[in-house]
This record gives structure tokens, sequence and C-alpha cells, in this order.
């Protein structure tokens, strides 16, 4: 194998597994280290950042980073992933004053107009990164305040409205001028108004029906999940009945049966058409609906409302078990069972969402693809109209909030360039990047990371009866300081890499004798695929990288396989030579302003 490139960027990026799979790419480790140092304004800010809405995410994130986590891969019987999601909503809680460490307008207009539809997490990341940058933005909502789903979707006993409102606040108090109550019906409007680009983050807003027999006539207790769930977040929608079926699997399914528990249900049950295991919802969502003795029942498609004097009954179910081809392809196979009738005054579709675009003339130019998406390069977000871009749900279909910030830095950067005149695919700005090392003294780093057992720590919840009883009281009460901290420390800090110096190892095979998970290993080279079979412990995790270094003298190479690092230092404390040095690795992505040019001036 060729020696590995530790000056690529990428090299170390993807050895910090929770920031590699968190889409907008958080240096978590380097705010879980702050939060363990009590640091909670400098965490939070390191959060904002990267993705903007730290104490929303803190309590919402779809947390992708956390199956990525390190400790998960440990041996350990309990091992379970550190709880990144809390943890940054511990830097949230307990942060002191932020608004002065952000930018603060009003800025020096650059002549530039741009216009957002739709206030979500998409557009709202655009208007943070392209507000400092003198830009004139005008947002557009239908609603009457921004946050676009985070507000009208996600239950306030999920994310209290204050922590929304906070969130949503840094952003619009940048002087971003908004057009709320403004439902925009004709893009061709919106282009004639000639702004220098236009952002479209008008998420997926359009929940599926369930034509069967009877949906009609039972029309006023059938509700669409996401339509209701809006109605209740802006109050139009205060109780619903004492027997109430939520049909579908996924986690808007469990938002809308934790909320008809708040609104009066007291027979609330979720049918899933599918088994438990291939339920879309998070397994955390799911635990906490049944939790609050709601029953899922699976393998359950619905066959037929029933109706009586113009009025719901029920529904009829028939039964299924699912088969599994050797793709894996899922074909749901009547098992022949009675059909089951189950009473309900209220049902709740929640069984999916689309996007609509009943407001983009198809006679601009502007392509629309599959399933009415939008033509978007997923790269720059531009669409075939090059001054319209897409982010968030709008561009790729329904996603989550996460990624809805990424892909609105993206965007920023591509309007950003677009609006310079620049060339927005080869004027991308590139990653910054920092390499420090952590030795303060012969025995002493600046990090610690110790190789122990460690069990994640619960969140604790308020009390059933009081969040049952308001729909605004929120669930989850977090981690304390005290938690966090402990939590903290689970952190493996693998953004401190182990860098190894071959000039200076004298290849006494010290490291790899202290070594605790026998990951280095001296050796002759060889092809990639044999080489992994003969280390110390095999390296059998093909999506981890092998570090190779230089040939040292008598021939051999030193290969540590990056998988099972525990990035505990010892190899480096070891060496008589400090062939191997602890650097703390800071990956950042950039923002909008930050280009090429830019830098270079
Ligand atoms: C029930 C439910 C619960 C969810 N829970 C979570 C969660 O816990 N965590 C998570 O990460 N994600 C969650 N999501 C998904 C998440 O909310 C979305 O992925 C995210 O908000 C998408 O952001 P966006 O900016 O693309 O658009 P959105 O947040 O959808 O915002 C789009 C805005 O545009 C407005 N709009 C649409 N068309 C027009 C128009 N023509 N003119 C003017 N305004 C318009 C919409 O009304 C809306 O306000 C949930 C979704 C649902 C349905
Ligand atoms: S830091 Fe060094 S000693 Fe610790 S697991 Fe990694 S290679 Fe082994
Ligand atoms: S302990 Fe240092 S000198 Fe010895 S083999 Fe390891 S890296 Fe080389």
């Amino acid at each position: 194998m060729k020696p590995t490139n530790i000056q690529d960027p990428e090299y170390f990026h993807k050895v910090v597994d929770c920031q590699k799979a968190c889409p907008a790419h958080t240096p978590v480790p380097e705010y879980i280290r702050l939060i363990a140092a009590e640091r909670y304004t400098e965490a939070y800010m390191v959060n904002w950042e990267s993705n903007v809405f730290p104490g929303i995410l803190g309590r919402t994130c779809d947390r992708p980073c956390e199956p990525a986590c390190r400790r998960g891969r440990l041996e350990g019987e309990e091992e379970e992933p550190v709880a990144i999601c809390r943890l940054k909503r511990v830097a949230a809680d307990n942060k002191g004053e932020v608004k002065h460490l952000m930018p603060q307008g009003p800025f020096v207009p650059n002549g530039k107009k741009i216009a957002l539809i739709g206030g979500g997490p998409a557009s709202l990341t655009v208007a943070r990164d392209l507000a400092p940058l003198g830009y004139e933005i005008h947002l557009y909502d239908e609603w009457n305040k921004g946050g676009g789903m985070m507000r009208t979707q996600i239950p306030a006993f999920r994310l209290p409205e204050s922590v929304l409102e906070e969130e949503v606040n840094y952003i619009l108090d940048m002087g971003i001028h908004t057009h709320f109550n403004t439902y925009v019906s004709s893009l061709r409007e919106i282009l004639a108004k000639d702004y220098d680009a236009i952002f479209v983050g008008t998420g997926a807003p359009q929940g599926r029906n369930l034509p069967l027999p009877g949906r009609e006539e039972a029309d006023a207790n059938i509700h669409i999940g996401i339509e209701w769930l809006a109605g209740v977040a802006f109050e139009h929608i205060s109780s619903i009945g004492k027997k109430v079926i939520v049909l579908g699997g996924g986690n808007t399914a469990m938002d809308c049966c934790r909320t008809s528990r708040r609104l009066g249900g007291e027979s609330v049950k979720v049918v899933v058409r599918s088994p438990f295991n291939d339920m879309k919802a998070s397994a955390w969502e799911i635990k906490d609906a049944q939790g609050e003795d709601i029953p899922i029942l699976n393998n359950m498609p619905p066959k037929e409302f029933v109706v009586e004097n113009g009025r719901l009954k029920g529904v009829i179910f028939s039964h299924v078990k699912a088969e599994y081809d050797e793709s894996g392809k899922r074909k749901l196979i009547p098992t022949g069972e009675p059909d089951t009738f189950i009473e309900a005054d209220d049902v709740i579709i929640a069984i999916g969402q689309d996007n609509a675009f009943p407001w983009i003339e198809r006679d601009l130019g502007l392509e629309l693809g599959k399933w009415d998406l939008p033509v978007v390069d997923r790269l720059t977000f531009q669409s075939t109209l090059p001054q319209v871009f897409f982010g968030g749900d709008a561009a790729f279909g329904p996603e989550n909030v996460i990624t809805a910030v990424a892909h609105g830095h993206q965007a920023a950067i591509s309007i950003d360039l677009f609006c310079r005149g620049e060339d927005i695919r080869t004027q991308r700005p590139a990653p910054t990047t920092n390499l420090v090392s952590q030795k303060m003294g012969i025995h002493e780093w600046m990090y610690d990371s110790s190789v122990a057992d460690d069990e994640r720590y619960d969140v604790p919840h308020e009390a059933k009866d009081k969040t049952l009883s308001d729909r605004k009281v929120e669930v989850e009460l977090g981690f304390d300081t005290r938690l966090g901290y402990k939590e903290a420390q689970r952190c493996l800090n693998c953004d401190v890499q182990t860098v190894f110096n071959t000039s200076r190892c004298i290849e006494c095979d010290a490291c790899m004798d202290i070594c605790p998970t026998s990951c280095i290993t001296f050796t002759t080279n060889g092809e990639e695929e044999e080489l992994r079979l003969r280390l110390s412990a095999p390296a059998i995790n093909l999506e981890q990288d092998l570090y190779v270094s230089e040939t040292l003298p008598t021939q051999r190479v030193m290969i540590k396989d990056e998988d099972v690092c525990l990035h505990c230092g010892l190899c480096a404390e070891r060496c008589p030579t400090a062939a191997w040095d602890m650097q703390k690795f800071l990956y950042q992505v950039t923002k909008a302003g930050q280009t090429c040019s830019s830098l270079k001036a």
C-alpha cells in the first residue's frame, strides 16, 4: 500500500466518524470537550457555526452522528454511542449571553437582493450565511412566523416554543425582511421582482391521503397528519375524540399519537401495515410513544373506513405477514386471518408527505423531474433556471432539520458565488483544517481519554401525568451539568489524531505492545486485501482506513487500523522518541463569503 497522505483534509475528517456523518459536519468532539470543561457558551457557538440551531437540534435532531460514534463500536456489552444530541442541549441550556458573539447588523449592503421562499431551517440558514455579507434578504412564508416545520410539525412537548423563537430570531434579527402570511402562488411573479437570486426552501408540505372506501363520507373525523399537527401548533385544533387510530409507522405517526393523548385521546392506537422492525420511526420516538400507553399494532393494512349515519365508526384492517426475497425486498402477504375492526372517533393518516410545486409555472425553464421534484444539482443546489436554487426537503424530498441546514450552507455558497459572477462549481471554498499537538509536558496531554467501559446515561423525563395533561410541557428534562459532564467524558476524542513520524521511529515495537486494541502492526508492506488479514488484529471493517507509514529502515511499514483505535494516546505516551504524537484536528466546512479569492486576499 502507498503511504497515507495525512495532508489530505478528508483523511482525518473520516476518522472523526461523528463529524463526518453529520450532514453539516459539526465538529462534535470539539464541542463535547468544551462541555466537559464547563465552557457552555463556547460549545454553543461551535455548534451554531455549523448547525445553526443547537437548542432545537439538541432536542430533535435525527442524529445520524450517533450510529457512527466509535464508542458504539467498542466491545463492552452495554457500550452505546455517546448521547451527542443530548449534549448539544446541555450547551444550549447552560450557555451565557451569545448574541454579541454572532454577526451584528446593520451590515454594509452589497447591492444584491435575494428572495427566500419558505421560512424553514434551509432558508433560515441561507439567510444567516448571506445577511452578514451585505445581501438584502426577503423571506416569504405562508405562516405568520418563521421556522417552517420546526414550528408547525414538531410538537411543543419535544421542542418548546421559547427555544424555537430564540434561535429563529437570532437570524431574523440580522435585518431580514420578512413577508409572513404570504403564500407565493407564482414563481413568475417573484422572478419579475428582479431578485439577484432566489432560494426555494418550501419543504415537502403535502401529506399523503388514503383513498379507501368511506374516506369521503367520514371526512370530518379523518385528518391528514401534518395538516392536523399544524392545526394544533397554531391552536386551531384543541381536542380530539376519546378513541383515536393513527395510521403509519414513521415519526409523524409518533408525533400524532402522542399529541392525541394530550388533546383528549384516551385510547390511542398506532396501526402499521408493516412489521415492527421495519417501522421508519426512530427507536427513541417509538419508545416514548409506548411509554405513554400507546400500543403499536403491526402487519395490519387498513381496508375500509366504516361509516354509520354519516359518521366515522372505525376502521377495518386485514392481516399480512412480511416475506423478503434474496435482495431483501419486502412483500406483504395476506395471512388469511379474519379482518379486524377497531372502533375510532377520529383517524389520523400519517403515511408520508410529498413535495408540491403548484406555484411553479411549467413554462419558465425550471425542470421538474421524477415525483415532481425539481432537477437540482447535488453539489451546487442550482436548478435548471440558473438564478433559482433549492434546498432542504424541497430539493430532494423529505429529510430532516440538519440536512436542511447542510443544504442551506451549500446553497448560500453557490448564491454568493453566482451573485459575484464566479464559477459556482470550481470556485467553491475548501474546508479549513488545523492540526495541533496536544502535548504539554512529558506525561501531560491537553485532552483526556480513558480506556474504560462506560454506559450511556439516560435522560431524565418529566412526570407522565404532568406531560400528558398539557401538550406544551416538555417531556425530556435534559442532562443537568453533572450528568452532562459524565456523558461528555464518554467521548473518545476521535479528533485527537495519532500522527506518526517515520523518521523518528527506532522500531522498538513498544507502541505495538502497549496498544490496548492491537491496532498497530509493524510488518512488510503488501496489497490492502491481504494486509488487512495479517495485522496484529485483522482489520475487517473495510469502510475504515489503514494508516500506512513510509518504509522504515528494516523495510517494514507501520500500519494502524483506524477502525479500532481508541485515541487513548498510550502509544504516544510510551514511545521513547516521540514518533507518535497526539494532534487535535479541527475540520471546518467553509461558509459563504470565505471563497478562494477572499481567502487569498
Ligand atoms: C411531524 C413531523 C415531525 C418532524 N420531526 C422532526 C424532528 O424531530 N427532527 C428533525 O430533524 N426533523 C423532523 N421533521 C422533518 C423536518 O421538520 C424537515 O425535514 C425540515 O423542517 C425541512 O426543512 P425545510 O427548510 O426544507 O422546510 P420546512 O421546514 O418544511 O419549511 C418550509 C416552509 O415553507 C412554507 N411554504 C411552502 N410553500 C410555500 C409557498 N408557496 N409560499 C410560502 N411559503 C411556503 C411552509 O409552510 C413552511 O413554513 C419532522 C417532520 C414532520 C412532518
Ligand atoms: S491511541 Fe495509540 S495506543 Fe491508543 S488505541 Fe490508538 S493506536 Fe492504540
Ligand atoms: S514506540 Fe515509537 S519508536 Fe517504538 S516502534 Fe513505536 S513509534 Fe517506533
